[in-house]
């Protein structure tokens, strides 16, 4: 079997090549072809040795995920649905805005996690993804956006994993990818703009500290123990103090000087004047410990299975301002593309629910292909 160069960094491309009798500089060579240039062909990487690209046309190979379905939606957004076998399916979804464009990438087929609001959550965990199939969301996604708009220069400037799966729990795969999201002979991001997001496994959120301090959201969802455990069911191994404390830590490394706290608005459940004024009590208590946060609404988007609803407009208005007023920089999440579908992971769970064979889902999928260029809203890197 050859194996697929997605799945180095560049430490490991240099084994790689050692292996084959090449310098260092060539997998440096070969790493900028791969990553800046998207270039899967070893023949078209012309300033490679014809003696190495032979050698590497009968050991390697470059190649990304098969791509199920593209949507994309009027404001812009696009969703990939991604086959990664067994009758799995994941979504990677590109969101342009005036000053930057974010990518938002999955680490797992489904999530053992189980959050009461999140539809992959109800789908279950299959399996963990492989780095070369995170990394490969993003080099499919900028090296498509370069092609279609025609352009050279980088058109992903944010790179969020907040897709399908918690990071955290597929860490040996995820800090390598990380890793070459980062390098500047990779897509040359800054740490500032690589988010992990996590429900809060902490053990991992002090050793992300120390491997690579990217910048780190944090799904809350509540201010008590008790509600929090019922949302996201990970708070009874670590419960909220322990989280704060690991947030604290966090800080130290973090290449922001705040964390993100993620707060899905369910009406009802979470969102009620009591629930804002004990957030303010929390970030207060813990502010003397050095924890600075922003908090992150989030518009719940429905699905049926939750038998939970999305917060009303003004609700969501009365929270923020408890938070602002407390000194909380607090945002309201703009919903995107809507037109083309919901919640994380529905698009997967519908495919996997509705087929259960992989190589079924391209024909009952709806494709819903647009050309690219038609985008007004793609950004240039900021
Ligand atoms: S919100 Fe994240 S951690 Fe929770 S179930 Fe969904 S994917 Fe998993």
């Amino acid at each position: 079997m050859t194996a697929n160069l997605l799945d180095y960094d560049l430490e490991g491309l240099a084994l790689y090549c050692d292996q084959l009798g090449e310098k260092r500089y060539r997998a440096i060579q070969l790493f900028r072809w791969i990553h800046q240039k998207g270039i899967a062909h070893f023949d078209d990487m012309t300033d490679l040795a014809k003696s190495l690209r032979d050698k590497l046309a009968v050991s390697a190979h470059v190649k990304s995920l098969e791509v199920i379905s593209q949507h994309i939606s009027s404001d812009g957004t696009i969703k990939w649905l991604f086959n990664v076998g067994a009758g799995n399916a994941i979504e990677t979804v590109f969101i342009p805005e005036s000053d930057r464009g974010t990518l938002c990438v999955s680490s797992q087929a489904g999530c053992a996690v189980g959050c009461r609001f999140c539809s992959t959550g109800h789908q279950g965990f299959s399996r963990n993804l492989k780095m070369g199939e995170i990394v490969g969301q993003l080099w499919f996604a900028e090296h498509f956006l370069r092609n279609h708009l025609h352009r050279n220069d980088r058109v992903i400037s944010n790179v969020v994993m907040m897709g399908m799966g918690e990071p955290l729990q597929n860490y040996d795969e995820l800090v390598p990818a990380l890793r070459v999201m980062l390098d500047d002979h990779g897509y040359g991001l800054s740490r500032r703009r690589v988010t992990v997001s996590t429900s809060g496994v902490v053990p991992m959120m002090d050793r992300l500290a120390l491997d690579c301090p990217v910048a780190l959201a944090v799904s809350l969802h509540a201010p008590s123990d008790d509600l929090r455990s019922n949302l996201v069911p990970l708070n009874r191994k670590y419960p909220i103090a322990e989280l704060m404390e690991s947030c604290s830590r966090y800080l130290v490394h973090a290449p922001r000087d705040f964390i993100t706290f993620e707060y899905c608005m369910l009406d009802g459940v979470n969102d009620q004047v009591q629930h804002a004024k004990q957030l303010v009590s929390l970030v207060q208590k813990h502010a003397s410990d050095g924890v600075w946060c922003k908090f992150n609404l989030i518009p719940f988007n429905p699905f049926s299975a939750s038998g939970l609803l999305r917060s009303s407009a003004e609700q969501v208005q009365v929270f923020a301002g408890i938070l602002t007023d407390a000194g909380i920089v607090t945002t309201v999440r703009k919903t995107r593309g809507d037109d083309i579908d919901a919640a994380c992971g529905q698009l997967a769970g519908d495919v996997k629910d509705r087929t259960g064979v992989a190589g079924r889902m391209a024909r009952q999928r709806t494709m819903m292909l647009k050309p690219v260029s038609s985008f007004n809203h793609v950004t240039k890197e900021s």
